[in-house]
């Protein structure tokens, strides 16, 4: 069978693929859901598998269940340049959140083998088995397992099917006692490189198709709790001590600070106490999340965060005090792969690449554990995703899959002159 690797590797191709893979899916009428260690994951490992060694790689399922493949360098054995996303996805999904970054993998290690062009380090493609956390709750299961960094604690997290982690491995056929094999060497790992819809409206409103990911913000959460008095609602104003006003105050300031510092900050979860109609609120509860391009920046935007809340506070006769939840840093693209990617964007006809920082988590920040990463961001539809209207344009899929290869080759084009440079040197270095 000869296969006409342009027609293969186009766009029409690969939008096509997205459909047959949103087909596998546990939801009726044409609605998406594909979890961890499901039937629906080995479906789609399969079909993966199949496309990974049509491009002409080697393949096998690795011990958390995502589906890998390889492309030999110029010589076997060479550290991997490792490319991927995700397959599994969240209930009533789009069909190109983490799909298309593993298509588009798959169809540039197909360019790069047909043009015979022997690399200086060997093509991986990881199709990553969990990012999204739906079954178990946590999320980036899969990229952890690569990146060394599985928790054993996780083995009893149970799914709302009641089946704890460690029998839905058992069940699905892998074993839990071999997770440890899943895991990569720094030393194994040229970098990883990610294709990824933005989930965000950005581009679109720069009417750019593409964009350079400069860090995948980490976020803190804080439970933030105000104290006041309850009282009756006949309690005169200058009296009251209402919690829920300041807390109403602290809110619309938060937004003012966190969007003039361009950071993102959600309140998204609050609660009254004693939550009456015809009582002052004593005590009010609310959650915040706060993300940024830099860590920095965000723990110093934190910092006036809570100059803001003393102040409110102090006004209305208030107390307030927090307590951290969860805490996770920036995950930073590194210089040279931020690079290679601006170049291939460039190489699509948009001069000036439009750079940005990712507000959604990705595989990429666990494996930035033990390499370094790049990604690129693919404009989509209003920046909707998780959504059955996720859409991508295929002119814009065109662009990706172009510049996704023109990276490869250029992080390929400096090894070589890195490696011509250090062979002429006289001293060797
Ligand atoms: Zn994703």
């Amino acid at each position: 069978m000869t296969i006409d690797v342009r027609e293969a590797t186009s766009a029409d191709t690969i939008l096509a693929r997205c459909d047959i893979l949103a087909a596998h899916s546990s939801l009726p009428d044409g609605l998406i859901e594909r979890v961890y260690l499901s039937k629906e994951h080995a479906e789609v490992n399969a079909l993966a598998a199949e496309w990974m060694a049509e491009a002409g790689m080697t393949t096998w399922q690795d011990a958390a269940g995502n589906q890998c493949g390889r492309l030999e360098g110029a010589v076997p054995g060479l550290p991997a340049l490792l490319l991927g996303s995700h397959l599994d996805t969240v209930p009533s999904a789009g069909r190109y959140d983490g799909i298309l970054g593993v298509l588009t993998a798959i169809a540039v290690v197909q360019r790069i083998r047909a043009s015979g062009r022997p690399l200086p380090f060997a093509l991986e493609v990881v199709a990553f088995a969990d990012e999204e956390g739906t079954r178990f709750g946590r999320a980036l299961l899969g990229s952890r397992a690569l990146a060394g960094t599985w928790d054993d604690a996780w083995w009893e997290l149970r799914g709302e099917d009641g089946v704890t982690l460690r029998d839905a491995f058992t069940a699905w056929g892998l074993d839990p006692a071999r997770i440890g094999e899943a895991a990569r060497r720094p030393e194994e790992l040229v970098g990883y490189l990610e294709a990824h819809i933005e989930q965000g409206p950005y581009l679109e409103d720069e009417n750019r198709a593409l964009g350079i990911v400069s860090s995948i913000a980490g976020a803190r959460r804080f439970l933030v709790t105000v104290i006041g008095k309850a009282g009756h609602s006949g309690t005169p104003y200058e009296r009251r001590r209402d919690a829920l006003a300041g807390a109403a105050d602290a809110i619309i300031a938060i937004e003012r600070i966190a969007r003039s510092a361009q950071l993102i900050a959600t309140v998204g979860h609050l609660e009254v106490f004693p939550d009456a109609v015809n009582v002052i609120p004593g005590k009010v509860e609310f959650s915040l999340d706060l993300r940024g391009e830099y860590d920095s920046e965000r723990d110093r935007i934190w910092t006036v965060i809570q100059d803001m809340l003393s102040d409110i506070c102090r006004q209305r006769r208030l107390r307030w005090e927090s307590v951290e939840t969860h805490s996770a840093p920036a995950a930073v693209c590194s210089a040279r792969l931020r690079g290679v990617i601006a170049e291939g964007i460039r190489s699509t006809g948009d001069r000036r690449p439009m750079s940005l920082f990712s507000k959604a988590g990705h595989d990429a920040m666990a494996v930035a554990e033990i390499a370094e990463i790049g990604m690129l961001f693919v404009r989509c539809e209003g920046g909707v995703s998780h959504n059955p209207a996720e859409h991508v344009t295929e002119a814009d899929v065109a662009a990706t899959i172009d510049a996704f290869e023109r990276a490869v080759l250029a992080l390929a084009d400096e090894t070589d002159a890195a490696a011509a440079d250090s062979a002429v040197s006289p001293d060797g270095v």
